[in-house]
């Protein structure tokens, strides 16, 4: 079979990108491969909140790249509103219902005051610049949340626009719209890429069942799985892919009501936050756990889901306790080595990313489909690409220094005994445990032999990593322009064990 695009992966990505590109050139041969239950799917897991302004922290405006991060989370904030009835005219339906829930409540636990303060000035900051509705709330006055004695939100605030989406229900609607555009889809799965002879472009796919599918442009949306399809092009041309594993369940109230829009903690660092989403009637979505690792995941840590359930609990409403689990979900977020997403043509003619989108992917996916859609129609003009710094081939981006990482790995080690319930005499002060994190995120850059900046939860991937994880990625810096000589790439070195993991993440 031969298509003019193939489109590796049937997530939120794979099939957005394929709707936008059939609705621009209905002349494509456009064909998505992806296996139909979706095994690992991020997409299938997210609480799908469409969040923008909610996610800036203290660091948005640092660097270029976070600012153009920004912009697409922008971006989508504008397509959203019209995307659902998009996808219903494409799949020829009078409507697709998405399950949209509208407003977003931002809450400060007494717990992580002292990491998220910072982080809501910023909200506040941005929205005023912005012009975007924001309004303070009294955080003793919010009638629906009873958090438990001790664990009462400090600060709050609302955003009118931002809110949430059904996943599951906007998966539905992307099959059916590409459906009616008439993409091909492959239930199957691709096992690896098609060179030419000269190994200077991609060609194609080779599938699990041993069928070749030529075409004109492959695209890499196969989410966290997109790893292993990328390690045998030439080393040091694209970062390694982590697995961004999260867990999260659907519940129904016993007692109480389900909150009326989402509630949610703001950023923190190594994570997003707590989040409660709306899913009608008495349903919710509560999420979300982060624990990202280099190595193959085995399953969803108990201690880590354990985290979640106690902060939902505690930090929103005592009521959430007796709500009867309807269903879990587990899915992992494509996680690239410096967290930023790949996004467009890599060095290799033929082949495209749209992937690597971590904690936010699935709000992002229609700014990301109409990016990706004008390369491939090639209506962008090239010298206007916004979103360049986002290039598959690009060096890691650094947004800081590596002791300013080690900083941060050391804040993240701080919060998690804080959320955890750590508390200390008078007489002694957190220094130690600092210190302690400062040592081992310096442990894990000896470990990779290459002095890089990373944040703080993929240095937590690097030190729970084994030996193959850690020299692959060490391969990978050494080999990309960005890599002084390792000097320790063998993977050796001490284990760590601090912290294995947040229990928010979006
Ligand atoms: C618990 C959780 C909560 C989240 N909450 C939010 C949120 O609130 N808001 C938000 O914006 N984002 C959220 N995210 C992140 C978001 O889900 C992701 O960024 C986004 O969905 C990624 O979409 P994707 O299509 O790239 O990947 P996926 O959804 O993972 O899709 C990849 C697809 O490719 C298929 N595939 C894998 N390997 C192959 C292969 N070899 N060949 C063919 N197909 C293959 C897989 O089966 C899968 O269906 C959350 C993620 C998780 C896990």
């Amino acid at each position: 079979m031969t298509a003019d695009v193939v489109i590796v992966g049937n997530g939120a990505l794979g099939l957005s990108v394929a709707v936008e590109t059939a609705l621009r050139d209905p002349a494509l041969r456009i064909a998505v491969v992806g296996p139909e239950p979706r095994p690992g799917s991020a997409s299938v897991a997210a609480g799908a909140m469409l969040n923008c302004f909610a996610e800036v922290t203290e660091r948005t405006g640092d660097h270029p790249a976070s600012r153009a991060k920004f912009a697409l989370a922008r971006e989508a904030a504008r397509l959203w509103p019209d995307w659902p009835a998009r996808l219903a005219e494409a799949a020829r339906h009078a409507a697709m219902p998405v399950g949209r829930a509208r407003g977003t409540l931002v809450v400060l636990g007494a717990r992580s005051a002292g990491d998220g303060v910072g982080g809501m000035r910023a909200i506040r900051a941005a929205a005023e610049e912005h012009g975007e509705p924001c309004e303070d709330v009294d955080p003793y006055g919010i009638g629906f949340l009873e958090a438990a004695a001790g664990d009462q939100p400090v600060d709050a605030l609302y955003l009118e626009n931002e809110g949430a989406v059904d996943a599951r229900r906007v998966l539905a609607a992307l099959d059916a719209a590409a459906s009616g555009l008439g993409v091909t889809r492959v239930a199957d799965e691709v096992t690896s890429l098609v060179t030419s002879s000269a190994e200077d472009a991609v060609t194609g796919v080779r599938l699990a069942s041993g069928t070749t599918l030529a075409a004109g442009a492959v695209v890499l949306a196969a989410g966290a799985a997109t790893g292993r399809l990328i390690e045998r092009l030439p080393p040091g041309m694209v970062q390694p892919m982590l697995n961004g594993t999260g867990v999260a369940l659907e519940t129904e109230r016993v007692r109480g009501e389900a909150v009326p829009y989402v509630v949610r903690t703001p950023t923190l660092v190594g994570g997003c936050g707590l989040h409660a989403v709306p899913l009608g009637e008495k349903a919710e979505y509560l999420g979300a756990t982060n624990h990202v690792l280099l190595d193959a995941p085995t399953g969803p840590r108990l201690g880590i889901v354990q985290a979640l359930l106690a902060g939902c609990v505690a930090q929103f409403d005592r009521n959430i306790a007796f709500s009867a689990v309807r269903r879990w979900h587990y899915g992992l977020r494509p996680v690239t080595l410096d967290t930023f997403p790949l996004l467009g043509r890599a060095p290799m003619r033929g082949l495209l990313f749209a992937t690597g989108t971590y904690r936010d992917g699935f709000h992002s996916a229609p700014a990301i489909a109409r990016h990706l859609a004008g390369l491939l129609t090639e209506d962008a003009p090239a010298e206007s690409d916004p979103y360049a710094v986002f290039a598959p081939g690009r060096e890691p981006i650094q947004t800081m220094t590596v002791d300013d990482a080690a900083e941060r790995f050391a804040e993240m080690a701080l919060l998690v005994a804080t959320e955890r319930g750590m508390k200390l005499p008078y007489f002694l002060d957190t220094e130690p445990i600092a210190a302690a994190g400062r040592r081992l995120a310096r442990e894990c850059v000896e470990r990779l032999g290459v002095p890089v900046a990373l944040a703080p939860e993929i240095l937590g991937a690097v030190s729970e990593a084994g030996a193959d994880g850690v020299r692959q990625v060490a391969g990978y810096l050494s080999a990309s322009s960005s890599g002084a000589p390792a000097s320790r790439a063998d993977g050796a070195g001490r284990k760590g064990v601090l912290p294995a993991g947040r229990a928010h993440g979006g």
